[in-house]
């Protein structure tokens, strides 16, 4: 099938299953949420589902192929990573960070041809994240926000079918998130197949085709955001007293917090 499908993974840490059996399927031409409280292990997953971290058992599969017993080359050509604390070395200029994304396709060879497309697909990228008079800044110039459009920019330029992003909009304001999530449901509708973990609710509701829902290093629930995020879910699995209203303009799902629910 098209897309992404982890099976059963389970990763270990400190003798402890933080990742304990869990699976989810996340569709080409989507984007698929992971949710789930701090701890849980999302982050874990997601770099486990990518070969970044090593899984003690389960599979990967994306369009078929197995995707942990590839060469990270080959992996890196097909899947785009953002981690939750991206960084980067001193003195590189913002383009060179975005310019790390064609890596992948680079050869020692690469003729003056394949130099000025790479160039062009990161001006585009940069373009697409609103960075693009900031292209020979330092890096370590930006702000916490500007970083993350720029690890943004460097996985859009990987060109992937399967984007996986850890909270990309943990540091943003509202504007620069709903543009990021704007972007990301254009890459979904080109194709990409697009994973993504988030806290916000209420945008994943909004954004999400899919969500999977993540406790104790099980992924609990799968679906659409209006059947998984239930007022019970809600108290189960985050504590927390909600509610579901909709919106009156548009009649869509709309979560309120009421309080939590214990301890
Ligand atoms: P999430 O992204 O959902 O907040 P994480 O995947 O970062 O959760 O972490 C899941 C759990 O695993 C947390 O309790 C975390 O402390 C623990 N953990 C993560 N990495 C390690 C590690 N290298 N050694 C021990 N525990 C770890
Ligand atoms: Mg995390």
């Amino acid at each position: 099938m098209s897309g992404l499908v982890v099976s059963n993974l389970t990763m270990v840490a400190g003798g402890l299953a933080i990742v304990a059996g869990a699976g989810l399927s996340a569709h080409a031409g989507e984007i698929t949420g992971l949710v789930g409280p701090n701890g849980a292990g999302k982050s874990t997953l997601l770099s486990g589902a990518l070969g970044l971290r090593p899984t003690a058992s389960g599979a990967v599969r994306f369009c078929g192929s197995d995707l942990l017993a590839m060469p990270r080359r080959q992996r890196a050509q097909i899947a785009a990573y953002v981690e939750q604390a991206a960084n980067t070395e001193d003195r590189l200029t913002v383009a060179d960070v975005v310019g790390l994304g064609r890596m992948p396709f680079q050869s020692v060879w690469q003729d003056v041809g394949a130099q000025a497309t790479d160039a062009a697909i990161v001006a585009q990228a940069l373009d697409d994240v609103g960075l693009g008079a900031l292209a020979q800044r330092l890096y370590t110039s930006l702000s916490g926000g500007e970083r993350q459009r720029v690890h943004l920019a460097r996985a859009l330029a990987q060109q992937p079918q399967l984007l996986v992003l850890d909270e990309p909009t943990s540091h943003l304001d509202i504007h620069a998130q709903i543009e990021v999530l704007d972007l990301l449901k254009r890459s979904a509708n080109a194709g990409a197949t697009v994973l993504i973990a988030l806290h916000d609710l209420n945008l994943a509701m909004r954004y999400c085709d899919r969500l999977a829902v993540m406790q104790s290093g099980k992924v609990v629930a799968e679906g659409t955001p209006d059947a998984v995020l239930t007022a019970e879910l809600l108290d189960r699995v985050y504590g927390v007293t909600a509610r579901r209203i909709e919106d009156p303009q548009t009649g869509a799902p709309v979560i309120v917090y009421d309080g939590v629910a214990r301890g």
